[in-house]
C-alpha cells in the first residue's frame, strides 16, 4: 500500500521516532503549523474515525493513556492542541489516521 505513514512506521522512510509504544509512534511534522508540531500515528493502517471498532478504540484509548507521558517527553506542560483532520472539508492529506499535537506557543483561539 502506498501510504507515507506506513512507510515511516516500517522504516522505509527515515523519520526520528520521538515516542513509541506497541500501538503508535510520535514524530515531528515535516511542515510546522506551530512552534511545536508533532504527529501521533497508530501503527495499524486505517484512515478514518468512522472505521473505529473495539480493536481500534483500544489504540485510541492507549494514546490517551500515554498523553501524560507524551506531554513530559515533548515538554508540552504549558499546553497544546490535539487535532484530527477527517476527509476533504478538514483538509486531510494523508489517509492514515493521525493526530496533530500543536504547541510550543500561545495558539490562536480560532480553529479555522
Ligand atoms: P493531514 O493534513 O492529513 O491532517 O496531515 C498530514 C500531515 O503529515 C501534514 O501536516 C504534513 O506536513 C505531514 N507529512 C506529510 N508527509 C510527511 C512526511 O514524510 N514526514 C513527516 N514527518 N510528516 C509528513
Ligand atoms: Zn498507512
Amino acid at each position: 500500500m502506498d501510504c507515507i505513514f506506513c512507510k515511516i512506521i516500517k522504516g522505509e522512510i527515515k523519520s526520528e521516532i520521538l515516542y513509541e509504544t506497541n500501538d503508535f509512534i510520535v514524530i515531528n511534522d515535516i511542515s510546522h503549523m506551530a512552534n511545536k508540531h508533532y504527529l501521533i500515528i497508530p501503527k495499524k493502517h486505517f484512515a478514518y474515525l468512522n472505521e473505529v471498532d473495539e480493536e481500534k478504540s483500544k489504540i485510541i484509548a492507549n494514546i490517551m493513556l500515554n498523553m501524560n507521558d507524551i506531554e513530559k517527553a515533548l515538554k508540552l506542560e504549558e499546553g497544546y492542541r490535539l487535532v484530527i483532520n477527517q476527509r476533504s472539508n478538514a483538509g486531510q492529506t494523508v489517509n492514515h489516521l493521525h493526530m496533530h499535537i500543536l504547541g510550543g506557543e500561545k495558539l490562536s483561539d480560532k480553529f479555522n
